[in-house]
């Protein structure tokens, strides 16, 4: 029987949807509610059988937009009502120490996530207005949340620990979560599918490069390190977020610049990265602007690449030995020029990247180092919305 279940990934002026079919793994339908709650009109776009649906109407909360994308699958299809869904998956990006596995929602785990708020101040809100919303149009069916910070509980005492005065730490929750886990556990157990070894057996540094961006090394099918901490700005250069930086840069600027909490939470988050260092948060106008002789968009790449390594490098001893690196999203699948950089010169580490296989973007499952190489270096498109999908339904039929 086929295994139907809508995604929805709530933010906080979208919601991102796929019905996906667990059975064969395809997305049947899929789309994005945007400008919700912005004051004019929102857009929403629909794939589904019958092509693409595009239009504008206001959307002035989450409800409004839940109630505008079940309006459209009954209206385009595929229909919900008459298709039998199996379940309801959602992404919450922060589970803290409470949720370290998917979990059925009721109205505690709700309560539970509005409580995690603190940490996660611009992810929990809004992806718990999705859930609401979607609560209150399919009450009969079960939701499932599915927390970015599940895949790392397993994040040993070292890795997770702050060096900062442990009674502070422990009562503001001050720890290393990390995130994107849904990703990182997606593509690791492909990885190990298509090394033809079982996740226990393999050690793997996975690297997800989208507009945000995470790096973990994954050791038996388990994470052991991650890049990103208390909150999605940790690590990676990222589009518009700055990734490590000296925490005493923050006081720095509130001393020197004068400037707020909120107006240094939104430079590091919304204005620095890649758009920060040149102008453009999307790697393809990177590269536009260095064609075009751009030096500030040359040593952001430089920048972005130096920093992987970086992480790389460190992983590498984390994990003592290395079966496989894996790239993943828009970055990770599309760009082998950050994949030829950030991996040059490892070459006494045994891992290399043949330029043949490495050129161009990769819309499957592509070995891009050379045959017998010490390391395999991949791509491996990530399908976050199936795994929430999978979990959703092995939830649900618990
Ligand atoms: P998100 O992190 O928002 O889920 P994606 O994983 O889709 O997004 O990554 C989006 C990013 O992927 C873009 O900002 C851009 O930097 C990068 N990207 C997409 N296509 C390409 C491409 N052809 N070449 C280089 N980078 C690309």
């Amino acid at each position: 029987m086929n295994q139907l279940v809508l995604v929805v990934n709530s933010g906080s002026s979208s919601i991102k949807y796929q019905l996906v079919d667990v059975g064969t793994g395809d997305a049947l339908a899929g789309g994005l509610v945007e400008r919700i709650g912005e004051g004019g009109e929102g857009s929403l776009r629909h794939d589904g059988p019958a092509g693409r649906t595009e239009r504008t109407q206001p959307v002035p909360d989450h409800e409004a937009g839940v109630r505008a994308v079940l309006d459209l699958f009954e209206e385009v299809g595929p229909s919900l009502t008459a298709g039998g869904l199996t379940a309801v998956g959602h992404r919450v990006v922060q589970g803290g120490d409470r949720f370290t596995e998917p979990v059925l929602v009721d109205d505690q785990v709700e309560a539970a996530i509005a409580d995690l708020s603190p940490l996660a101040p611009l992810h929990n809100p809004p992806n718990l207005a999705g859930i609401r919303a979607a609560r209150h149009a399919f009450p009969d069916l079960p939701h499932v949340a599915v927390f970015d910070t599940a895949f790392h509980h397993t994040l040993p005492d070292a890795a997770r620990t702050y060096a900062i005065d442990r009674e502070v730490a422990r009562a503001h929750g001050i720890r290393r979560y990390g995130f994107h886990g849904t990703s990182h556990a997606y593509v690791a157990r492909r990885t190990a599918e298509l090394l033809g070894k079982d996740p226990a057996d393999v050690n793997l540094i996975v690297a997800h490069l989208g507009n945000g961006a995470s790096i973990t090394a994954v050791r038996g099918g388990e994470s052991v390190e991650t890049s990103m901490g208390l909150t999605p700005l940790e690590g990676l250069v990222m589009g518009t977020r700055s990734g490590d930086v000296d925490p005493a840069v923050i006081f720095h600027l509130q001393r020197v610049a004068g400037m707020s909490t909120d107006d240094i939470d939104a430079l590091l988050n919304r204005r620095s990265g890649m758009l920060g260092l040149a102008g453009a948060n999307d790697l393809r106008d990177i590269h536009d602007a260095i064609e075009a002789g751009d030096g500030d968009a040359r040593l952001a790449l430089d920048v972005y690449c130096h920093r992987l390594k970086h992480y790389i490098g460190a992983y590498y001893a984390i994990l003592g030995t290395v079966d496989a690196i894996a790239f993943t999203a828009g970055v990770g699948e599309n760009d082998d020029v950050v994949r030829e950089l950030s991996l040059a010169g490892l070459d006494r580490l045994g891992i290399t990247v043949d330029p043949d296989r490495n050129a161009g973007r990769k819309k499957a499952d592509t070995v891009v180092s050379p045959d017998g190489a010490e390391v395999t270096v991949l791509v491996v498109p990530t399908n976050e919305e199936l795994e929430i999908a999978r979990q959703a339904v092995a939830v649900a039929s618990a």
